[in-house]
């Protein structure tokens, strides 16, 4: 069991980071945490979205959740992006116009990425052979602008 699972969602209102690991439970995190400047989720069976009321969360990891597929929305705030091993994420689509880190690493089933991220400064995808076979690793806003 895993915090948000222990917690009543007003409990976890104050809190700015969480980490989540090897929860089969988690489906979705509480659309309440306004606090929350940073989540890690690894290793949750059945970890299916993000709700857009985060509305201040910056950094984002997500690993080894296998049914995380898209992003149902917008997130204002985000800035650093992580998704590795998500065998069926698909696009990062949505507009996060704050963007400036995005990584990923096999995700087997990536096929887009949004081509409106004037933010980017770093990106890297590792292993996503639908959306391109080479390894790709891009520290220039122009490069990304280039790449994308
Ligand atoms: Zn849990």
């Amino acid at each position: 069991m895993c915090i948000i699972c222990q917690k009543k969602p007003e409990e976890l209102i104050k809190y700015k980071n969480i980490e989540i690991y090897n929860c089969n439970k988690i489906i979705s995190i509480p659309n309440n945490l306004i606090n929350l400047v940073q989540i890690d989720i690894g290793n949750c069976k059945n970890f299916k979205t993000i709700p857009c009321e985060l509305v201040n969360i910056g950094s984002i990891y997500i690993n080894k959740c296998p049914e995380f597929i898209n992003f149902p929305t917008n997130l204002q705030s985000l800035q650093q992006l992580f998704i590795s091993n998500c065998v069926k994420f698909k696009r990062v689509i949505n507009y996060f116009p704050l963007l400036h880190t995005l990584i990923l690493e096999n995700c087997f089933c990536l096929i887009d990425i949004d081509k409106s991220f004037v933010f980017l400064e770093t990106l890297m995808i590792e292993n996503c052979p639908l959306y391109t076979r080479k390894n790709i690793y891009l520290k220039t806003i122009q490069d990304i602008t280039n790449f994308l």
